[in-house]
């Protein structure tokens, strides 16, 4: 009853966005041309160009981005096995702008479009997982409730349909106030999320391989550190999808 009432709610919120959408004419975060079609939020162009430049990475070490094993003895004082990432597409202008819309201005279909870009591009590499659950990565509640959602909810909320995989939304939690990662350097970004996440009543994550679910992946250590708390409950190994990343080339 109260999954059904919560998609209930969101269909609702996504009419509404559209509504909103089609009352204020919006404009494409790619071109900034007037959008032909307001019920999509990209033009056909813009739509075209960001899928033949980027075609997905993985499976890559979390941490090194170069070995696709999850025995990457790359970074010693982690223990195995090593998550594997998947992502999309790297920062670009028009990225960005997508992201920033998403995020910051609370356009849902922006993010669930880009997530279905993701998914086409990343195709039976994706799809061919064996996964058991799917866990978005999660905000405090206080910093959920101030932005209005969490966009690892709306990205997961697509990924399981794709995949036919269950979501897992209240298992990890958040547990510690940190900065935000884009305003540190490296370092800090580790030391800013050290043991930020927790599991609580996981016992049925024991044995189970996860999908953990961010919008944006750039050091790993958000990832590493759901990770870490995962593994704690029982997890058996954890892979990680991300929207944007940067390759072994900007680490
Ligand atoms: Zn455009
Ligand atoms: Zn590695």
């Amino acid at each position: 009853m109260k999954k059904l009432l919560n998609n209930l709610f969101q269909r609702v919120e996504y009419f509404l966005e559209d509504l909103l959408a089609f009352i204020s004419v919006p404009d494409c975060p790619g071109c900034g041309v007037t959008l032909e079609n307001p019920r999509l939020p990209l033009c056909s162009d813009c739509d075209n160009d960001l899928r033949k430049t980027f075609s997905g990475d993985g499976p890559v070490c979390l941490f090194c981005r170069y070995f696709a094993t999850r025995e990457c003895t790359c970074n010693n004082d982690k223990p195995l096995p090593v998550p594997q990432l998947f992502y999309w597409g790297n920062y670009n202008d028009v990225v960005r702008e997508i992201i920033h819309r998403f995020k910051f201005d609370g356009q849902y279909k922006i993010g669930r479009h880009i997530t279905e870009i993701a998914l086409d591009a990343l195709n039976e590499r994706i799809y061919n997982l064996k996964l058991d659950f799917i866990i978005p990565v999660p905000m405090l509640k206080k910093d959920k409730i101030k932005r209005g959602f969490n966009q690892t909810d709306i990205i997961a909320d697509v990924v399981s349909q794709r995949l036919n995989i269950p979501i897992e939304p209240k298992l990890l939690r958040k547990v510690k106030e940190t900065k935000p990662q884009s305003k540190l350097g490296a370092n800090e970004r580790w030391q800013n999320v050290k043991d930020a996440f927790a599991v609580d009543n996981g016992e049925r994550l024991k044995g189970c391989s996860l999908l953990l679910v961010d919008d944006i992946v750039t050091t790993g250590a958000t990832s590493w550190e759901s990770t870490k708390a995962l593994y704690k409950a029982g997890a058996k190994d954890v892979t990680v999808f991300s929207l944007v990343s940067n390759n072994i080339s900007t680490l």
